[in-house]
């Protein structure tokens, strides 16, 4: 096993693995990004090349490409290694215990039902009027095969039937939110008579179904897989796992808001389309896609845009610093029905798009009238949660400015109207959160003084053996390794921190000219604060040793005390 994963690092990269998860920036030899695992605006996330491991300094995760996986995957050690290894193009031979995960279990069985739905769309009667309809709605073979379109039949358990065949176990299947258990005990499927949209997680597994009703009445259109181990919608954006390349490309995402129009959006060129529900974007959402672009454009349609949930999201997405802007459908329409009759007009529409803020006061300019007074207010208290969202004064400014022409309000008093309007805060952290405060001034100080001799490893002369008393036995065993050149043999948490102390010499890289000063500094400071703590605990063993008149325990400690107290001068 241990060849196998030293085999997939060595044919991976960590600056382009990381590197298809977030945007990385050269640094030095290193490269830096805004850490995706906890909320920052100056970037403290690091990648290494040279040493293949990742850092954040704010948040202190870290680790290798595996761990990095891990984490942003959200999943075990054995998925991670499934991942990377097909990346790597490694073919996993002797399969570990921890490999098995709950995990893979279920993607085996969403993969089998997904190839199962694919085959009726082909086969069956029902499934080819399916397929139909979809190429009657400009559908062509290529996206149907590449977005893994099925059928799901209008039976009770087809699906569940041809499970239990494959030696599925029911509770798998039901866990997989494929069906429920009826009365009877019998599983019932839970899509019947609809297309079935697959819908696939960043390294495109299939992770859930959506379903269109087709063929029969429902009074829902569309019905997708319930929250499962696997499947958690507030966490998947549809189409990203396609989409995200050409975003970071463009440097721009479309949102749109279903199936539909994401894959004809692709069709027909659009790579940087992605689909997610204007009313069910959360923060998770917009963090993924933050990975990708700093730049939305959102296109809904004109009833949804007012709804408190479609806002909250655009809100969201403001404080979180995307730049938005909105694509004016034309009335009735939704964007597959424009891709579909005519790309060349969404091309049009994108490169039209409006910023946010111009869309929204044409909008209520549109539906109030400006000239009355009172439904002038109205519209300055619609605009003002967008206005007052802008993070950048000269932009806010702008607004200001360009609103008070239009309404013919002075800019002073449109301002303090403004004031008098809460901004309500949501769930964005407005702190930056890092660990550095936790850390202890020991701690502070001997990382220090370790990455200063990282940087100029002569000083390492300046500490003898007799001086690793002074320090952490952490510490001591960085040391010892590097005065006997024996980094490379370190154990797994000792070469962690010393990786960390290594990426951080680099990018902490001090001048020359000080290095020595800094150096003493720490190492005079150490020796004192160890005196200081071996002193208060010899004078309790003094002072146990007076209680019981031990004369030559005291004679020793004694000594030990005039040893340390030495060392505080
Ligand atoms: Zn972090």
């Amino acid at each position: 096993m241990e060849n196998q994963i030293e085999e997939i690092k060595n044919r991976l990269d960590i600056v382009e693995v990381i590197g298809s998860y977030i945007k990385l920036q050269k640094a030095g030899v290193n490269f830096r990004a805004l850490c995706p695992f906890h909320s920052e605006k100056k970037p403290s996330f690091f990648v290494s090349p040279v040493r293949q491991i990742w850092r954040c300094f704010g948040c202190s995760k870290g680790g290798d490409v595996f761990k990095f996986v891990m984490e942003i995957e959200g999943v075990e050690f054995g998925d991670a290694l499934r991942i990377l290894a097909k990346r790597a193009g490694v073919e996993l031979k002797s399969l570990p215990k921890e490999f098995f995960t709950r995990r893979k279990k279920l993607e085996e069985i969403l993969e089998t039902a997904c190839l199962f739905y694919q085959a009726q769309l082909e086969k069956s009667t029902q499934g080819k009027k399916a397929k139909e309809y979809l190429l009657e709605r400009k559908f062509n073979e290529e996206s149907i095969k590449k977005w893994r379109l099925g059928w799901a039949p209008n039976t009770f358990s087809s699906l569940s039937d041809f499970l239990l065949s494959r030696k599925f176990q029911k509770k798998d299947i039901v866990d997989a939110g494929l069906a429920f258990e009826g009365k009877n005990g019998h599983l019932i499927d839970r899509f019947r008579s609809r297309i079935i949209f697959p819908v696939f997680d960043l390294n495109s597994q299939v992770v859930g179904f959506g379903g269109r009703i087709f063929g029969t009445e429902d009074v829902a259109k569309y019905i997708n897989t319930p929250n499962t181990l696997l499947y958690d919608k507030s966490k998947i954006v549809y189409g990203l796992d396609k989409a995200r390349l050409e975003a970071r490309r463009k440097d721009f995402l479309i949102l749109v808001e279903g199936y539909v129009d994401c894959i004809l959006s692709h069709q027909n060129g659009f790579e940087n389309t992605v689909a997610v529900s204007g009313t069910a974007l959360s923060l998770d959402h917009l963090k993924l896609l933050q990975r990708y672009t700093n730049n939305l454009y959102f296109s809904f349609d004109m009833d949804l845009a007012g709804q408190e949930a479609t806002k909250r999201g655009i809100f969201l997405a403001q404080q979180m610093g995307f730049e938005i802007k909105i694509l004016s459908l034309p009335p009735e329409k939704d964007p597959a029905d424009v891709i579909s009759q005519d790309p060349l007009k969404w091309k049009e529409i994108i490169d039209s798009a409006k910023s946010i803020i111009d869309y929204f006061f044409e909008l209520f300019l549109s539906r109030f009238d400006k000239e009355k007074i009172e439904e002038k207010k109205e519209i300055v208290k619609n605009l003002a949660p967008f206005i007052l969202n802008i993070p950048n004064e000269i932009e806010k400014t702008f607004w200001l400015e360009k609103i008070s022409k239009e309404l013919k309000i002075k800019e002073e008093d449109l301002r303090k109207e403004l004031a008098k309007i809460k901004l309500v805060k949501n769930e964005i952290a407005t702190s930056e959160k890092t660990n550095d405060s936790s850390k202890s001034r020991r701690e502070i100080l001997e990382e220090k003084l370790l990455y200063v001799v990282l940087q100029e490893p002569s000083f390492l002369d300046k500490i003898t053996t007799e001086d690793f008393i002074f320090f952490s036995s952490l510490s001591q065993e960085i040391l010892k390794g590097l005065k006997e050149k024996k980094e490379s043999l370190f154990p797994p948490e000792i070469k962690n921190f010393y990786d960390y102390l290594f990426l951080k010499s680099e990018i902490e890289k001090l001048e020359p000219s000080i290095l020595e000063k800094e150096f003493n500094f720490c190492k005079k400071e150490i020796v004192k604060m160890t005196a200081r703590e071996k002193l208060e605990e010899i004078s309790k063993r003094i002072q146990a040793a007076e209680k019981e008149k031990n004369e030559e325990t005291l004679r020793g400690l004694n000594k030990e005390f005039n040893f340390w107290a030495e060392k505080i001068k």
